[in-house]
């Protein structure tokens, strides 16, 4: 997991590829391949000629995998959320939005023309108090599953139920989870013990997951019923008037998704963090049980001498700092994933301790 910087290669903590997928043979040689076939490009919006029964195939998986009637392969995840949000909402909808919500969430919200309640983030309570207050027609609650920079979790579970009582859609972005959390990364809505929330909380529940992340290539897709994923062929914007993704990105995410359920990759990157954390506990790590494992430190200045310093001792470690976070609490983003060798875990400790 290394990265060229000026020259120079350094070890990445900064990825979102946390299985190492990207430059994984099955997944290069299956885009390779594909390319020989198709060439490069898919020429057109699906609803013209850039559909590709590879991208049917992908999407049957996919909601098979997860326990979803059915599936959406899109442009990347800030296109999905956009066009998700902006195809289900409208002026009269009332969207129930966590305050650490990805950007795409917040963008789709926006263009939708919504009513948005924000609440604190995780705060069921008060986002029970807003569903008891604000009453519309068509309600969402929308979240991220993993979020992005704290590397915590929402109640997923707590959001289900609340879901019901108040009979409301869920939107859950697991953006961070699939691939990651879970025996074979099933991310977040199959978690604990593999019962099957999605099943549960079935028909009111739509989950995003992209193949950016842990599938090591581009993309998202959408999951949902049958209803609403037949409803966005017909009205989702972003992909509609958007080319389609090139078939061998579709041929990756396949032998992605293969390894991915094999299990191993992920098992290696749940030891690894495990590893990571076992040894860091007297650093200043947010409470993380995922591969996002933010050091906080506060002032900006300090966390871009601090990326600076690690740079120097060959680690990719980027600062994040408002507003990409709240004020004050800008951060070191820490990503392990199962390409990291424990050496090079330990090595990154040591740099930390040096700060
Ligand atoms: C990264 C991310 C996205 C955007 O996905 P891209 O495919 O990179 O556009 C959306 N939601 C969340 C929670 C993310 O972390």
């Amino acid at each position: 997991m290394v990265v060229r910087l000026q020259g120079r290669e350094l070890v990445n903590f900064a990825s979102n590829d946390y299985l190492g997928l990207s430059f994984h043979a099955d997944v290069c040689h299956a885009a390779i391949d594909c390319i020989g076939r198709s060439g490069l490009g898919s020429g057109a919006s699906r609803l013209v000629s850039g559909d590709d029964p590879g991208m049917h195939a992908l999407e049957a998986r996919l909601a098979a995998w997860k326990g979803y009637e059915a599936c959406l392969i899109t442009g990347s995840g800030m296109l999905a959320n956009i066009g998700l949000l902006q195809a289900l909402a409208d002026r009269h909808t009332h969207l129930f939005s966590d305050r650490l919500n990805h950007a795409s969430l917040v963008d789709g919200a926006r263009l939708s023309g919504a009513t948005v309640h924000r609440y604190k983030h995780l705060d069921m309570q008060q986002l029970e108090a807003l569903l008891i207050t604000h009453q519309a027609k068509r309600r969402i609650i929308v979240s991220d599953g993993v979020f992005s920079m704290d590397g915590d979790c929402a109640d997923v579970d707590g959001l289900i139920r609340l879901a019901g009582q108040h009979d409301c859609l869920l939107l859950i972005d697991d953006a961070h989870g699939i691939g990651t959390v879970g025996k074979s990364g099933k991310g977040l809505t199959a978690v604990p013990d593999g019962r099957d929330a999605a099943k549960a909380g079935h028909a009111r529940l739509i989950e995003v997951g992209t193949l950016g992340k842990a599938f090591g290539g581009y993309g998202a897709f959408i999951l949902g019923s049958t209803e609403l994923i037949e409803g966005l062929r017909q009205r989702q914007r972003t992909m509609i008037y958007s080319t389609a993704l090139p078939p061998a990105m579709i041929a990756a995410a396949d032998a992605a998704l293969t390894l991915m359920q094999k299990g191993g990759l992920v098992q290696k990157l749940q030891e690894n963090i495990a590893y990571f954390r076992a040894r860091a506990a007297d650093l200043p790590i947010k409470d993380s049980a995922t591969a996002i494992q933010p050091l906080i430190i506060g002032d900006d200045a300090e966390a871009m001498q601090a990326a600076a310093h690690l740079r120097q001792h060959g680690f990719f470690v980027p600062a994040i700092r408002p507003p990409t976070v709240p004020d004050g609490s800008a951060r070191l983003r820490i990503t392990i994933t199962a390409a990291h060798e424990h050496e090079q875990i330990d090595a990154l400790l040591a740099g930390l301790r040096q700060l």
